[in-house]
């Protein structure tokens, strides 16, 4: 099989530049281009609401060093954003005009955080989480004794919450649903969280959505009003309402979606999109899982990391399912927890191992009996174990789940 001239990756995030790594590392030596909107060089994500929110790190880890990318010949484009893509003569064009041809293209653009649509949604001086200069602007303003309203209890709301607690900024988190994480964790287990931020002295406003974003004097929002037809007075307004995936280049040049995973970019389970030369990664990727049987979208730092590594043979003419289960993790405090699998916590039944009161557990989800998703928390010595049962779906039984050695059940 000849190999392609020229690989194009339109994204300079986590599964672009790993992308752009693994072809390299396995041996490709034709043009490789990374096109992003990003005016720094790839770095990850999860420090922006960690570390460096919390002020022990200036700088986010990049993905490589400033040289890798001369060193290994890959030509990295930055601060430029892809507006079209032509996949009958495979072109892109950028927002200056410039066109950039391509025999293979990746797709990594990753996802953009939702905005609140209600009156004062775009006031300025809102902040939202997803790039490294989004993270110091907010950094800056979390100071001692600030009037902080987080809106939206998901991973990205939990801890700028804490890192702002850290800072002694008042902080109250505004939450539609009855419990932070509720979707993801369930009763139970969304509980724990909910009480962990109230003993740091979070304010929940839990069951309460936003109706209105307030303008202060300057100008810029000063405050939150709420759907019981409260108002939260506020210095700093963080809205961390998720992120859906950019697909507006795949949707403009005619490429599948999936509206059943919030509409990412269809792919197979090689990352291979609906057009042959074209393939996905990372958030924007619906992926079709050949364990879970259908479509999957995974908002997570190692699902970028993977997909990118993997795409890249595939993007020079193999064809490797990509099987991995999904993974993610959080700092909040003093708690730290790992999640694999995936569950539905409403419907598949919780297993708990360990001491939740003092947040010291492994929290299972078993589906028809089987290990669909395990939760670590401040508990780090059965990673491997944890692995293995969630990737082969292992039938274990609660009892053993609670007491058993893990290692013996693998
Ligand atoms: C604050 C924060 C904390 C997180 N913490 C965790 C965590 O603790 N654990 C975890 O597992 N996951 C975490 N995540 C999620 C994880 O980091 C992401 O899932 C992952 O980084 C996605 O990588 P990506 O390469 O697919 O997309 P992105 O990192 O979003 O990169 C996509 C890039 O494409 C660029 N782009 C988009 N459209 C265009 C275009 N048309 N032209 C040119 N460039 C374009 C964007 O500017 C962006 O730079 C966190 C995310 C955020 C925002």
């Amino acid at each position: 099989m000849t190999e392609p001239e020229r690989i194009v990756i339109v994204g300079s995030g986590l599964a672009g530049a790993s992308a752009a790594a693994g072809l390299r590392e396995g041996g490709y030596s034709g043009a490789v281009k990374i096109i992003g909107q990003e005016s720094h060089r790839p770095y990850e994500l999860p420090a922006l609401s960690k570390d460096l929110l919390l002020g022990d790190a200036e700088e986010p880890n990049w993905v490589h060093e400033a040289g890798y990318y001369g060193e290994h010949d890959i030509e990295l484009i930055g601060s430029t954003a892809i507006t079209q893509l032509h996949l009958g003569n495979r072109v892109l064009v950028d927002e200056n005009g410039g066109e950039h041809s391509y025999d293979r293209l990746l797709l990594a653009t990753g996802s953009q955080p939702r905005t609140l649509p209600v009156p004062g949604g775009a006031l300025p001086g809102l902040h939202l989480l997803r790039t490294l200069d989004d993270s110091r602007e907010l950094r800056a303003t979390l100071t001692e004794g600030a009037r902080v309203v987080v809106i939206g209890a998901g991973w990205i709301g939990c801890e700028v919450a804490s890192a702002a607690r850290k800072h002694g900024a008042e902080v109250t988190v505004v939450e539609p649903l009855s419990l932070p994480l509720h979707r993801v964790l369930g009763d139970t287990i969304a509980g724990v969280f909910r009480d962990l931020h109230a003993e740091h002295g979070v304010t929940w406003r839990l069951g309460t959505g936003v109706t209105e974003l307030i303008a202060g004097e300057s100008g810029e929002v000063g405050g939150v009003r709420l759907a019981d037809g409260s108002t939260l007075d506020a210095d700093v307004v963080v809205v961390a309402v998720g992120a859906s995936p950019r697909t507006a280049l795949a949707r403009q040049a005619g490429l599948e979606l999936s509206e059943e995973t919030g509409g990412g970019v269809d792919t197979d389970a090689t990352l291979r999109s609906s057009a042959p030369d074209v393939f996905a990664a990372g958030d924007i990727a619906a992926h079709f899982h050949p364990r879970y049987g259908r479509r999957v979208r995974v908002e997570h730092w190692s699902n970028a990391k993977d997909q990118g590594t993997h795409v890249a043979a595939n993007l020079l003419g193999a064809h490797e399912n990509y099987t991995a289960s999904p993974y993610f993790f959080t700092d909040q405090y003093d708690l730290g927890m790992e999640y694999r699998g995936l569950a539905d916590p409403f419907t598949d039944e919780l297993v708990v191992r360990g001491d939740l009161g003092a947040r010291e557990f492994t929290a299972f989800w078993l589906h028809d009996g089987a290990v669909a998703a395990a939760m670590n928390v401040n508990m780090w010595d059965d990673g491997d174990a944890l692995q293995a049962l969630v990737d082969n779906a292992k039938q274990v039984s609660a009892d053993d789940l609670r007491t058993a050695d893990l290692g013996s059940l693998v």
